[in-house]
């Protein structure tokens, strides 16, 4: 199975996949991991990233080609990819098998801000917890690894417009650009419905 996750920052993407990859045997991939961990990034790289503006395209398609050569699982999800129009199209081009299906995350944009003010992610598996929804049991330790939770350097409120922004232009034309080609999943994920809930609709729909 190959999955692309759309939705805004603070959607629960990242979650859900780790979820999902579980369930399926899938392999998660992060964009937004894999860049926070490259040692290599450049200055302006690293400015890019901590102020919500996007990495160019060719730069990305390098690196999501060569996580996904290293799939061994029985398929990939595809998290934080792809983010323009461009990257759809040069995604399409390197893949051979065509079939993917595309889960958009919906929810109401005011209860984006406050998720991810509250935030806390693992530097070392990317788990992500929330200081008042969702505490990690050990006071600010991973629940899954153990390592330190920090508070991402773009998971400011003056970031995060800036990331919602850069979001609507971009991202957003990208679902239309999905909807009618490939088997297209809305799923929605607002606070009404808990992680597990969320996860449960997503099963019944894969
Ligand atoms: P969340 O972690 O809440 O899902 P997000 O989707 O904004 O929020 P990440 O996916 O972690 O965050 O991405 C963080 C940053 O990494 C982006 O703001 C951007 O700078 C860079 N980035 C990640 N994926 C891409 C991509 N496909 N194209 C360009 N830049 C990217
Ligand atoms: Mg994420």
């Amino acid at each position: 199975m190959h999955l692309i996750l759309i939705g805004p920052p603070g959607s629960g993407k990242g979650t859900q996949a780790k979820k999902i990859a579980k369930e399926f045997h899938l392999d998660h991939i992060s964009t937004g991991d894999l860049l926070r961990n490259n040692p290599d990034l450049t200055k302006e790289q690293k400015e890019l990233l901590n102020s919500g503006k996007l990495i160019p395209d060719m730069m990305m398609l390098d690196i999501v080609k060569a996580r996904l050569n290293k799939c061994h699982g029985r398929g990939w999800i595809l998290d934080g990819y792809p983010r323009t129009i461009a990257q759809a199209h040069l995604l399409e081009n390197a893949l051979e098998d065509g079939t993917v299906k595309v889960l958009y995350f919906t929810l109401d944009t005011k209860e984006l801000v406050d998720r991810i003010t509250g935030r806390l992610s693992c530097p070392a598996c990317g788990s992500v917890f929330h200081k008042i929804t969702r505490p990690p049991k050990k006071d600010n330790l991973c629940d899954n690894c153990g390592e330190p939770l920090i508070h991402r350097k773009d998971d400011t409120e003056e970031v995060i417009k800036k990331r919602l922004d850069t979001y609507f232009t971009y991202t957003d034309p990208v679902v239309k650009y999905y909807q009618d080609k490939n088997r297209f999943y809305n799923i929605a994920c607002g606070n009404k419905h808990s992680i597990d809930e969320i996860f449960e609709t997503i099963k019944d729909k894969l």
